[in-house]
């Protein structure tokens, strides 16, 4: 025990932290995922020991370990390598780098968060405060040994210190250039919705003889003296840091009080209104109840208000979101199912699911005319949504040639540019 572990911690040593982090990297190699090791290191933890004294000092460090062991992955790797350096390692982060690097981040925030919090440990009753820097190194794969990534890990932790503690660091300088547009963004979103920024946009959708059937809402962020910023920038970020929550929020009471700002004209009062729903807003323990209440707040009729969800949203715990689906179609609200044909599109489940409408995705639409991989893929999502009776829409509709073959095939629905682009509801007017 004692060759692996460190008696006063109780955590993994040097030793059977170099033997885990070996095995990460050939796992790693294996499934080509990435993984992190992150040192850490008190700032002024020599202070304390010469102060108060050694025994204070061991009450920190074992502290800290506990506060590191709860802030982490069960099957994550907290070890320490000595004095009050701390060395965590996790894998499985996924194939992608960048999401792999805020993964990492987000985690290293969250335990120099909770190591900043006091500690009571000195021998006079008062709580000490400590903080910690951090440095981070992703590895992928069996590139480096174990001593390089311990060295590059080193390296960023180095620069943490030289940034002032209390700080993280990432070895790769593009890696953190990265993380640090994320975190302007983080917090130029969190001011967003303050401060109004957010504005949804509403693009035709159309049936086969032309006529105006609604529209969807497509959310803009139009920050102060800058240009606009994409929904595909800002929503991931949104996702991972918990923001779509209000934001998701925001968006379908906007979309309520538009429609009742329409039932109102006679012209516009049968047109619905699709939003698009991120997963995670939709597994929000309260969401049926966010539905319910704007509808009711803002006087809407439900069965103008459509949601659009996507595969990977329904996919994760089937059955919860059968039962979640059936409570908000209660309410009279309907349901399309976004982006299909680019998720595993699984017609076992498909059929269980209260759909009222199926998407086809752009990425079908834009070469069904010359590629006939996606031609044919276009007719089956039809003639399936036909038989499971559910209306049928294609998005990203920019030429005749894409209508003529989609309402051959028996489409029924369209949204596109060739019908127009999704624009603030001034111009609707
Ligand atoms: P989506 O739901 O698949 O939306 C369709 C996207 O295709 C929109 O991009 C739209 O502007 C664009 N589009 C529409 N017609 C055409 C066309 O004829 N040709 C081409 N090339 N593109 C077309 P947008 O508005 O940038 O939105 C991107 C994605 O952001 C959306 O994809 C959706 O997943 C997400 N998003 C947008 N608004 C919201 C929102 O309020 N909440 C959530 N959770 N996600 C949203
Ligand atoms: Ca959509
Ligand atoms: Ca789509």
């Amino acid at each position: 025990y004692l060759a692996y572990f460190d008696s006063l911690t109780n955590l993994p040593n040097r030793r059977l932290l170099m033997d885990r982090l070996g095995q990460a990297l050939i796992a790693s190699h294996r499934t080509q995922e990435f993984g992190f090791v992150m040192i850490l290191d008190l700032d002024n933890f020599k202070v304390l020991n010469d102060t108060q004294g050694h025994d204070v000092g061991d009450r920190l460090l074992i502290e800290v370990a506990q506060r590191l062991l709860g802030n982490i992955r069960q099957e994550d790797t907290v070890s320490r390598l000595g004095g009050d350096e701390y060395v965590m390692m996790a894998e499985n982060l996924g194939t992608d780098q960048i999401s792999a690097a805020n993964q990492a981040e987000m985690i290293a925030e969250k335990i120099r968060h909770a190591l900043n919090q006091p500690y009571a440990i000195s021998h006079t009753g008062q709580a000490h405060h400590s903080t910690s820097s951090i440095g981070v190194a992703l590895f992928c794969g069996q590139a480096l040994s174990v001593d390089d990534l311990l060295k590059q890990a080193d390296v960023a932790l180095y620069q943490a210190k030289g940034a002032g503690r209390n700080a993280i660091r990432f070895f790769n300088p593009e890696m953190q250039a990265a993380i640090d547009a994320r975190s302007a963004m983080e917090v130029a979103l969190r001011n967003a919705l303050k401060q109004d920024e957010f504005q949804l946009f509403y693009q035709p959708q159309i049936d086969q003889d032309g006529r105006l059937t609604g529209a969807e809402a497509l959310l803009r962020w139009l920050p102060a003296n800058q240009a606009p910023v994409s929904p595909a920038q800002f929503i991931p970020l949104a996702e991972d840091t918990g923001l779509i929550i209000p934001m998701g929020l925001w968006v379908m009471q906007t979309a309520c009080a538009q429609l009742k700002a329409w039932a109102e004209s006679t012209q516009t009062r049968d047109l619905q209104i699709a939003i698009n729903v991120s997963a995670r807003q939709f597994r929000q323990p309260d969401f049926v109840e966010q539905v319910r209440a704007s509808l009711e707040h803002f006087g809407a009729n439900p069965a103008l208000l459509k949601l659009e969800l996507t595969e990977s949203a329904v996919l994760e715990n089937v059955e919860e979101v059968i039962g979640r689906m059936r409570e908000i179609k209660a309410l009279g609200v309907v349901f399309s199912l976004d982006d299909f044909g680019t998720g595993f599109s699984s017609l076992s489940y498909l059929k269980r699911l209260p759909l009222d409408q199926v998407k086809i995705d752009q990425s079908f639409v834009r070469d069904v005319n010359s590629d006939p991989n996606d031609a044919a893929i276009v007719r089956a999502i039809i003639a399936m949504s036909q038989s499971l009776g559910m209306q049928v829409i294609a998005e990203g509709v920019e030429t005749e040639a894409q209508l003529g073959f989609l309402k051959d095939s028996g489409c029924t629905n369209f949204q596109g540019y060739l019908f127009g682009k999704p624009m603030p509801i001034v111009e609707w007017n």
